[in-house]
């Protein structure tokens, strides 16, 4: 990957510019500063190593040159569209997701943030935002995905098991061309945020569901219950073993299959 492949690579899509980078601290951070200052819609920020990669709560995320996807791109809201931010995090899964599809592999999202095949992860979404006053002037959406086996850390660097397209496929497969597909599924889906038929699409993608799961609440211990499926606004569905729903709000969460 470099400025130019890239350029020519996007050209067809409606991307309002490309910054390259060899190597950075963290793609989010500069898309973050850059949506502070003059970036328009759809701007976009692509790295080939990060040194400093996020996940949630600052946790890291590992980007090794030459084998990962790391982006981030900024969307300026539209009237229409600022209801519904809180769905922005299953656009992103959504669109990696159809990218794997279409290769013939079966994506899941763990929700809510991350992309599984097989059951191990493959990509993480790091959602940021710049706000003017209640308002949500700019996203930053951020997406690591692991594309080459030299992508995935080492087990003992990991909370939960990882893996590739690579490992998945079996055989290599160009970065350049994920990143196309996932920006032009997304373009492809962002009309559709506010309808139900996007959450269909969401829910439908939801790993464990009518499984057991321990949600972690990081700081205020965890709930077990059975995956019913998502609010409207993307909020976790959970039977209890009583019976009782429970929703999980966004936040400092970990899901894991329990039992
Ligand atoms: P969990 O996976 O425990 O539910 P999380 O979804 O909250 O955590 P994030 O904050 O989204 O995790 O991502 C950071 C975590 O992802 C790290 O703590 C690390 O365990 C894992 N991780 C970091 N880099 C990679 C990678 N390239 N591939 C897969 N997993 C990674």
């Amino acid at each position: 990957m470099n400025q130019s492949k890239l350029n020519k690579l996007l050209s067809k899509l409606p991307i309002a510019k490309v910054k390259y980078f060899d190597s950075i601290g963290s793609t989010n951070d500069e898309a973050l500063a850059w949506a502070a200052n003059d970036a328009k819609d759809l701007s976009l920020v692509v790295a080939d190593e990060q040194t400093a990669g996020r996940g949630r709560l600052d946790r890291k995320w590992f980007t090794p040159p030459g084998t990962a996807l790391a982006f981030s791109l900024i969307l300026r809201p539209s009237a229409a569209e600022r209801p519904h931010i809180s769905r922005m995090v299953g656009l992103a899964a959504l669109s990696v997701s159809d990218s794997l599809l279409t290769r013939g592999l079966s994506p899941q999202i763990k929700w809510p943030n991350d992309i599984l095949l097989n059951g191990r992860k493959v990509a993480g979404i790091l959602i940021e935002s710049v706000w003017s006053g209640e308002d949500a002037e700019c996203i930053v959406i951020g997406m690591g995905v692991n594309i080459l086996k030299g992508a995935v850390p080492d087990k003992d660097m990991l909370l939960f098991p990882a893996t590739s397209l690579e490992d998945a496929l079996g055989y290599p497969v160009e970065r350049a061309e994920i990143l196309h597909e996932i920006l032009a599924a997304l373009i492809f889906l962002r009309p559709q945020l506010s309808t139900d038929e996007f959450m269909a699409k969401w829910e439908e993608l939801l790993a464990y569901r009518g499984r057991q799961v321990q949600v972690e609440l990081v700081g205020e211990g965890s709930v077990i219950g059975n995956v019913s499926g998502l609010g409207t606004d993307g909020s976790l569905q959970l039977n209890d073993p009583d019976g009782k729903s429970l929703t999980v709000q966004f936040g400092d969460v970990h899901l894991r299959p329990f039992a």
